[in-house]
């Protein structure tokens, strides 16, 4: 492939990378932007397989290299559950730190290519960059995968002096970092890189290891970033302007979410960059499933569930992890047809971290063919709850926990959740007490208007719609 046509298909994958973008941004255009990330990405592999820079030799090893990745790739897509989605992601992550963290070492090694003076420095600057951020990616995303997957526990493990130990890991960085820059041979350079990797690799450990349950999302969208930045970083090393666009695009967009996600969450998004994580202060969360129950509930049938959808003229069903452990969005779509059929208002309401990824129910509900217009963001729709008749909370906990608004002592105070118990009735669909990601007891169980239809979500939804349908 020519230099020119190389340039021009860089630049085609960069603008169909950015349409992907603008079009992932609203649930109506993002199948169509992932069409347009699926081009960009083919065309961009295509031009760096073919361009100039691969030469006839290294390319069986890298035709063979893209067999076994993209068969591992189709192999985990066709496998993964949908519960397994956020967990997959995270591991995705943690392979994009471990190539910069590899490339970094690959290009400080290689002698093809000699560089001195100032295009030196700014050489070994990428490679240092680009193995730090690599490395905090790698090893954060390991943890986080851990974490998603149940493997680690979600209670956040808050060493003491903590913050000095992230100052000493900055402190040994740079210092290690002022040594890599004056080695004068590739050995010298070495051990102030191994070193620095190692600290780097402990820091991401740390870093993930001390969030507590709410907070793992906020998490999740900054390693979704770094992995961009990482990205980015080996895109200098290479000399590769469209890994470095690529990088940059998934690095700021993972940024943009991160703000958004303590936003969600109530968190300062400086002390999150400063590995604060709203977790400073506050007695760490009880492990999920931890909860005392306090008071009495009040347990509702199917038929009786039935009943008050039947009687209602609005209602608002708020869906959460549950719902996705059950993979019940289908029985969902079928009431919500019916009771729409029958004149009933019916909206849905997300919470911007309701189930376990970014946009984790949004997508359920399209694959189940719930129509967008009725499916709003906890902004939209919270002060309508008092005006609603039946508030259905379908497997979500946290996001409907009323102790964020009213207990200033527990975990997760200040959190904005969906106030399904201003509705007239709430009905909490889950199988037992037991409480959500937080581990934090939720209250809302023991309100007077609140009603509990315990059960796998799907099951009772199912027998919902019978009733529904029989009456
Ligand atoms: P929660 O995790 O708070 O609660 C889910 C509830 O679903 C549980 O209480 C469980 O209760 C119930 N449940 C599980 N399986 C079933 C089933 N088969 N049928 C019916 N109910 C079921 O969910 P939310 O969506 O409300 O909150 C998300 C939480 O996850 C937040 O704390 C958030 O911070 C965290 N998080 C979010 C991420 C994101 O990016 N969105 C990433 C990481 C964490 P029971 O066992 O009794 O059935």
């Amino acid at each position: 492939m020519s230099e020119g046509l190389s340039v021009v298909s860089y630049l085609g994958a960069t603008i169909l990378f950015i349409l992907c973008l603008g079009g992932l941004s609203n649930q109506e255009t993002a199948r169509r932007g992932n069409v347009y990330g699926i081009i960009g990405m083919a065309i961009a592999v295509l031009a760096t397989v073919f361009g100039q820079r691969v030469g006839a030799a290294g390319l069986p090893w890298i035709i063979a290299a893209m067999v076994v990745g993209a068969a591992a790739g189709l192999y985990a897509a066709r496998k993964v559950q949908m519960t397994q989605m956020p967990e997959l992601v995270a591991f995705m992550h943690s392979l994009v730190g471990l190539a910069a963290c590899l490339i970094g070492f690959a290009s400080y090694v290689d002698t093809s290519i000699v560089f001195t003076g100032a295009e030196k420095t700014i050489h070994e600057v990428e490679i240092y960059l680009g193995i730090l951020i690599g490395a905090i990616t790698f090893s954060g995303s390991v943890i986080a995968f851990g974490k998603l997957s149940g493997r680690i526990g979600g209670r956040p493990v808050l060493l003491p002096g903590r913050h000095f130990i992230n100052l000493a890991c900055l402190v040994i960085v740079i210092g290690f970092g002022y040594a890599f820059l004056h080695a004068e041979a590739i050995a010298d350079g070495m051990m102030p890189l191994v070193v620095m990797t190692i600290v780097s690799l402990a820091f991401g450990v740390h870093m993930v290891m001390a969030i507590g349950g709410a907070d793992m999302p906020v998490v999740i969208s900054m390693l979704n970033s770094y992995s961009g930045w990482a990205a980015a970083a080996t895109g200098f090393m290479l000399s590769n302007d469209l890994l470095i666009v690529t990088g940059a695009l998934v690095g700021s967009s993972g940024a943009i979410l991160s703000y958004i996600m303590c936003n969600a969450m109530n968190r300062n998004f400086i002390s999150v960059i400063a590995g604060g994580f709203g977790s400073d202060g506050k007695a760490p969360a009880k492990p999920a499933g931890g909860a005392e129950p306090s008071g009495e509930v009040t347990p509702i049938t199917a038929a009786e569930t039935a009943e008050l959808l039947r009687e209602a003229k609005s209602v608002i069903i708020v869906p959460g992890y549950g719902m996705a452990v059950a993979q019940a969005q289908h029985a969902v779509y079928q009431i919500t047809s019916l009771l729409r059929e029958r004149g009933v208002n019916v909206r849905f309401g997300i919470h911007p971290v309701a189930g376990r990824m970014p946009g984790h129910m949004n997508v359920l509900l399209a694959e189940a063919k719930v129509p967008y217009d009725i499916v709003f963001e906890m902004d939209e729709l919270n002060d309508d709850f008092p005006a609603t008749d039946v508030a259905m909370v379908i497997g979500a906990n946290d996001t409907v926990n009323p102790a964020a608004a009213e207990d200033p002592t527990s975990p997760i105070a200040g959190m904005p959740v969906l106030e399904v118990w201003k509705a007239k009735t709430s009905v909490m669909m889950k199988r037992s007490m037991a409480s959500g990601y937080a581990g934090v007891d939720n209250p809302l169980f023991y309100k007077e208007n609140n009603r509990m239809l315990f059960g796998d979500a799907k099951k009772t939804l199912e027998e919902v719609h019978a009733a529904l349908t029989a009456g």
